[in-house]
């Protein structure tokens, strides 16, 4: 008798340790399964994951029937009290896109235009962090300097996060000669004077979004640098360069190295430079020289 109560003791215990995991397994799920939903319902999640741009509300724009119409037209927020970009929207068609040639922007400075250049992390020559990007493209509406129009943006946000999706309406309005609504929003959060993203809407109006129809964010961020959204200063982000192949950036003819930086470096020609792998005892072993100002 004593050994059939044992088992079943052992039994019961087994059962409550079974449930108990059960329960707690579910709950997790269920944890689990909320914050999916929250994402799918498009809440703007600002937290850069690797992508360039995600959909935001299904990927579906927000325009009013009233304001979608079949007139061209573009329109320009005002400037806000810390003179920074508000809101551009337009009725993009054939006849607002550009038949010139882009003019100069450069005399226009947005709001946290901090130039910086970040060699061997920056693809362009010179590897300047910031462009000054147009919310609704030149390609679009044909503007140049307008400043109601300019906001400081990173080169990843501009040429990986906005660009095709300017491409996909110009070629879209050029073949069909249809209009497409076009907003473009930027994201700047409490008083910062870069934005942390821009989102962009579009729907095509003839066809009732059958040719375009988006509601994207694209994010102002450009990997391996940090960026201080506050004022628009940068810093190298160190634990990305940890993962490239190079440690310091030398110049090719008086081999001197630096610490990637230094202002030395930011004033070399591109062409001159080479970067270098290794510790410091060991760029030395090379025949390489620190530099005096930066120490590396
Ligand atoms: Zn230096």
């Amino acid at each position: 008798m004593k050994k059939i109560a044992n088992r079943l003791k052992y039994y019961l215990l087994l059962a409550t340790f079974v449930c108990i995991t059960l329960i707690t397994i579910n709950n997790e799920s269920l944890e689990g399964n909320a914050n999916e939903e929250v994402i799918e319902e498009g809440t703007q999640s600002t937290e850069y994951s690797g992508d360039a741009s995600i959909e935001v509300n299904g990927n579906k724009p927000t325009f009013t029937e009233d304001e979608i119409v079949d007139d061209s037209y573009e329109e320009y927020g005002d400037l806000d009290e810390l003179g920074r970009c508000t809101v551009a929207y337009a009725c993009v068609g054939k006849d607002l896109m550009p038949t010139e040639k882009r003019g100069s922007i450069e005399a226009v400075k947005p709001t946290g235009w901090e130039q910086k250049k970040y060699p061997g992390i920056i693809d362009s020559n010179p590897p300047y962090l910031y462009n000054r990007c147009h919310l609704i493209g030149y390609q679009l509406t044909g503007e140049n300097d307008n400043k109601k129009n300019l906001v400081t943006g990173t080169r990843y946000m501009n040429m990986d996060g906005m660009l095709r999706y300017e491409n996909s309406v110009t070629s879209y309005v050029k073949e069909t000669g249809n209009h497409v609504m076009y907003r473009v929003t930027p994201d700047f959060k409490g008083d910062n004077l870069v934005c942390n993203g821009v989102n962009i809407e579009a729907l095509s109006v003839e066809d009732g979004g059958e040719g375009i129809c988006f509601n994207v964010y694209c994010y102002n961020v450009q990997p391996g640098v940090k960026i201080h959204y506050s004022d628009g200063t940068s810093e190298l982000d160190r634990d990305y360069q940890a993962n490239l192949d190079w440690t310091y950036i030398a110049n090719k003819y008086s081999k001197k190295f630096h610490d990637p930086e230094c202002e030395l470096v930011a004033d070399m020609k591109t062409n001159n430079l080479k970067f270098l792998s290794g510790t410091r005892e060991e760029v030395i072993a090379q025949g390489y020289e620190p530099c005096t100002e930066c120490n590396p």
